[in-house]
């Protein structure tokens, strides 16, 4: 968080000018590489493909995190429900694909446990407190157990468990 600003200060600020960043990014930053350096009749292509289907791209695999990182790739730790590592998320993602990773950890600032399990997130974080620019960042504990899986899940029922519908007094109503 940024010095001398409040957590709700900023939230409230990114929330006000929301639609300012949606148009920044989506037409005025292409549309702007685009006249540097290609020209006017590169502009809408530009647009179409740096602005509209990298979103496009970059939301379904924000998305695919919560679907497909739920159901295909390999699970490291089996005591967090569904969730597992992904590769072809995490290229899409730039790195929140290794999902059970972060379901074992979910406060630790990385998602990545190996080397090679790619976190450009992560690194971007961790370069970033080595600069002393974020602070309070949360280490991964490299103790963690990888746990057993949960029985309801082999049992191909659902891993979430709720607590029972408070009941309702029927002489009240
Ligand atoms: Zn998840």
């Amino acid at each position: 968080m940024a010095r001398g600003w409040s957590a709700i200060r900023l939230s409230k600020f990114c929330h006000k000018t929301r639609w300012l960043w949606v148009a920044f990014s989506l037409v005025v930053l292409p549309a702007g590489w685009a006249l540097a350096f290609g020209g006017p009749e590169h502009v809408l292509g530009t647009v179409l493909i740096g602005g509209f289907l990298r979103t496009f791209i970059f939301l379904n695999g924000v998305m695919g995190t919560n679907s497909l990182a739920h159901y295909f790739g390999y699970r490291r730790y089996h005591d967090v429900g569904k969730a597992t590592n992904n590769w072809f998320i995490s290229i899409l993602t730039l790195g929140d694909g290794w999902h059970n990773n972060h379901h074992a950890q979910p406060r630790a600032a990385s998602n990545h446990v190996s080397w090679w399990e790619l976190d450009f997130n992560g690194w971007t974080i961790e370069t970033l407190g080595k600069l002393g620019l974020v602070w309070n960042v949360q280490k991964r504990d490299k103790n963690r157990a990888a746990g057993h899986p949960d029985p309801h899940q082999l049992e191909g029922k659902p891993v979430m468990i709720f607590a029972e519908p408070a009941k309702v007094d029927e002489a009240v109503s």
